[in-house]
């Protein structure tokens, strides 16, 4: 039986934070259970981009702060660090504005912790156990750490519905290889199942969500805040996703990564299976918690042929009037499906493989995605 814990957490004041952290960690037998005095932990954060963190896009510095202090109390090493989505080893600058803006960088100079930029070194990791990818690119970094502590947000994902803990792992690619990592593993499926042999590969020891505020609608980047109130724990990050599904109302087997990973032994998705300690996940329901627009894991899910995908698979519009003409999307398109016309993009589709990397990464929310009639008609 694989054991979550589940705490109520109402706000980020720190001390409230704090005690929701450290009651979750107790009912998984305590910090020590995890951190050894004198290892080096890294507190693998989700910074997407740079943004502030009342856009619930990034995890909470609060959680951070949290988490900084416990691996502390047991005698750990704990840095703090991430490769986010738009950059690679020549932009460390970006990569630290991200962290200000995201109030990492405060957290850690308050803290004395070091900011690592896991882009900088990378390190081939061999899979064998892997179904589909049995070899990885990985900053160096987080695998020379003695162990590594996941700390996701809770939000909507749009190719994958969910973004959680087994999510949070691909920030363990340096930077520059995301967008590859979406070409090679292209659809819903595909790519969670990259994701679930990316967690066979490196499997983080410890993993507690930010889900105080998440996301809802169309995350991972351009949805909406939303109050979910809980800090989640767990050693098994496949169990922590089904259970902060459940809280938001997205059956845990619509999820690939979630389904895949239970199917192929990687972790435990059956909520039958799976043992929640502290408050039940009924006491914090969300009602009217809001679905991305592009249901592609849906459909999949609920079983519709797969000729029906393109009817029903939304796609990257231009919202011409918000686009700065910043070419970030074009720069990070992996299949060269957008193009520069001086002005704005211009999407060529039939290259289009729906990894909505330029919806995710376009810093002026000038990209959303547009549901097909039939997918609309069919999913409200
Ligand atoms: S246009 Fe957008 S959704 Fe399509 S392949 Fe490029 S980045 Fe992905
Ligand atoms: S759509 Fe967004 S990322 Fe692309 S050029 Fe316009 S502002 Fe930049």
């Amino acid at each position: 039986m694989a054991i979550v814990s589940l705490i109520r957490c109402a706000g980020y004041d720190p001390a409230g934070v704090d005690r929701a952290v450290q009651d979750a960690l107790d009912r998984l037998g305590g910090i020590g259970r995890f951190v050894k005095p004198g290892n080096r932990e890294l507190l693998k954060v989700n910074l997407l981009v740079g943004s502030p963190p009342e856009k619930a896009i990034t995890t909470h510095p609060s959680v951070v702060r949290t988490l900084i202090r416990l691996v502390r109390s047991a005698g750990g090493v704990p840095e703090v660090g991430d490769c986010c989505g738009f950059e690679g080893p020549p932009s460390a600058g970006r990569y630290r504005a991200a962290c200000r803006l995201s109030g990492f960088k405060q957290v850690c100079d308050e803290q004395g912790v070091e900011l690592v930029h896991l882009s900088a070194d990378s390190v081939e990791v061999d899979n064998p156990i892997g179904r589909a990818f049995k070899r990885f690119t990985l900053a160096r970094r987080a695998m020379d750490a003695d162990l590594i502590v996941n700390l996701p947000k809770l939000k909507t994902h749009g190719l994958t519905l969910f973004t959680g803990g087994v999510k949070n792992n691909f920030g363990l690619l340096p930077g520059l290889l995301k967008p590859e990592m979406h070409l090679r593993a292209q659809g819903a499926e595909g790519f969670a199942q990259m994701l679930v042999d990316l967690l066979a590969a490196v499997r983080p020891a410890l993993t507690v969500m930010d889900a105080v505020v998440g996301m809802e609608g169309d995350g991972p980047r351009n949805g909406r805040p939303k109050q979910v109130g809980a800090v989640i724990a767990s050693a098994d990050p496949v169990s922590l996703d089904a259970v902060a599904c459940q809280i938001v109302g997205i059956r845990p087997q619509m999820v690939p990564t979630t389904r895949l990973a239970h199917e192929q032994g990687v972790g435990v998705g059956d909520l039958a299976q799976i043992k929640v300690l502290g408050e039940s996940p009924e006491a914090l329901r969300v009602v009217g918690f809001q679905i991305p627009a592009a249901p592609e894991a849906l459909f999949r899910a609920t079983g519709f042929l797969r000729f029906m995908q393109g009817r029903l698979v939304a796609k990257p519009a231009l919202r011409a009037a918000a686009c700065e003409a910043c070419w970030v999307c074009v720069e990070h398109c992996p299949s060269v499906a957008l193009s520069e016309n001086g002005k704005a993009p211009v999407f060529d589709y039939d290259k289009c493989i729906r990894c909505y990397c330029c919806q995710e990464l376009c810093p002026h929310d000038a990209i959303r995605l547009q549901r097909p009639l039939l997918a609309r008609l069919l999913v409200r």
